[in-house]
């Protein structure tokens, strides 16, 4: 068991004054670190489908979907994905944002799992649920590395198993 803890690196002052930025790179350059997330994100969950969410989403979803024999489905921005899609819109501090998901991405009854890096507001993440719902496959769980409490995101995931692995 190693301390992933250290290597999530606090960056003051990123993308804007005022945000204390939680940089996961130095826990992905480290060999024993990643894998353990990666293994501790889907511990004990039954799913067919792992859902990331751009970008560092994907980043940790697509091993946890391969290690457990699931399927990976990326949630993009708007107008990154090919084909058709259902999109949905959530606010932000400042303005709002638009992620899609392939129409098309889940079997009928799939089980899924959600993983993001940071579970800030809950905002992007309630919209992730809500897109993989509106295709008719059921949302098991979410899993996130780091859970900022003060901004009560799980409270916009009622019903849900919400994971995370590290709470700040
Ligand atoms: P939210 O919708 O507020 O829960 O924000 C979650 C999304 O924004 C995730 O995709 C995170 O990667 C990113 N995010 C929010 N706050 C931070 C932060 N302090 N450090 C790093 N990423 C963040």
């Amino acid at each position: 068991m190693t301390d992933w803890t250290a290597l999530i690196r606090d960056v003051p002052d990123y993308p804007r004054p005022g945000i204390l930025f939680k940089d996961i790179t130095p826990l992905l350059a480290d060999h024993a670190a990643f894998t353990q997330v990666v293994d501790e994100l889907g511990e004990g969950l039954t799913f067919d489908k792992v859902v990331g969410i751009e970008a560092r989403g994907f980043i940790l979803a697509a091993p946890v979907a391969y290690r457990s024999g699931a399927g990976f489905v990326p949630v993009r921005k708007k107008g990154k994905l090919p084909a058709d899609t259902y999109e949905e819109s959530y606010d932000l501090e400042y303005g709002s944002a638009t992620i899609e998901v392939h129409a098309d991405a889940f079997d009928p009854g799939d089980r899924v799992l959600i993983v993001d890096d940071v579970l800030a507001t809950g905002g992007t993440a309630r919209a992730a649920v809500e897109l993989v719902r509106r295709t008719g496959a059921e949302v098991v769980a979410a899993s996130f590395l780091m859970e900022l409490s003060f901004l009560s995101g799980r409270d916009r995931l009622p019903g849900l198993e919400v994971r995370t692995l590290l709470t700040v």
